[in-house]
């Protein structure tokens, strides 16, 4: 199986290429394609599997079919630690070099300040640690209204971490029809009690 096969296109088979990944792994095989019709996913997969080129991927292929009106954020990715979240914004980084979206990281422990100007300026895909996104929006720094894909990662590591209340208010601030792309490496019933409220018919993935 090649990325191509998967029905990737060619400015990210291009970067793909420059990052040295040579064939998909199996959670990029098996979650490339229903992502990229626009259907909801739910993978079972840990780090380093390679899930992040699993999500980011389709997203960054759909966005770029697909330009927006001005720059609203259109995807959100919520993931449970900063070290996660400055990889996937690595990740999207990579794997979108030849297209024209932007994105940026917010997390909690430093200053908001240049993350608020980051978002000033505009971002199509923001990756966010759940506490740094609750307050960044309730001073109306973040509008979520024209949301398209939402990204939920680690979701059981979320809950050990104590997030799962930040989680479903977050939730509730999002547009009910988006493509949500989950993913856990474990499905404690709390866990399933998000998959239930949160995805539509999903495929379902575990590698
Ligand atoms: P992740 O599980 O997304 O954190 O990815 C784990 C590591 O695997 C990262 O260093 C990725 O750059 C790398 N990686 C992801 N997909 C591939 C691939 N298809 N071929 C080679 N390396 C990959």
């Amino acid at each position: 199986m090649t990325f191509q096969q998967l029905g990737l296109n060619e400015p990210i088979l291009k970067a793909l290429a420059d990052q040295g990944y040579e064939r998909p792994s199996p959670i990029q095989e098996k979650a490339i394609p229903p992502a990229l019709t626009g259907r909801d996913v739910l993978g079972c997969a840990q780090t380093g599997t390679g899930k992040t080129c699993a999500f980011a991927a389709p997203i960054l292929q759909r966005l770029a079919a697909q330009p927006a009106q001005g720059r609203p954020i259109r995807a959100l990715i919520l993931t449970p630690t900063r070290e996660l979240a400055l990889q996937i914004q690595e990740s999207f980084e990579a794997y979108g070099k030849y297209l024209p979206l932007r994105s940026t990281v917010i997390f909690g422990g430093v200053g908001q300040t240049p993350q608020v100007e980051q978002l000033r300026k505009g971002v199509d895909i923001l990756v966010a640690t759940p506490g740094r996104l609750g307050d960044l929006y309730n001073q109306k720094f973040i509008d979520l209204s024209r949301l398209e894909i939402f990204v939920l990662d680690e979701a059981d590591r979320m809950l050990d971490m104590g997030f799962i209340h930040d989680v479903r208010r977050i939730l509730g601030w999002l547009p009910k029809k988006k493509q949500t792309l989950f993913f856990s490496a474990t499905m404690p019933p709390e866990v399933q009690g998000l998959v239930d409220s949160l995805l539509v018919d999903p495929a379902k993935v575990a590698v």
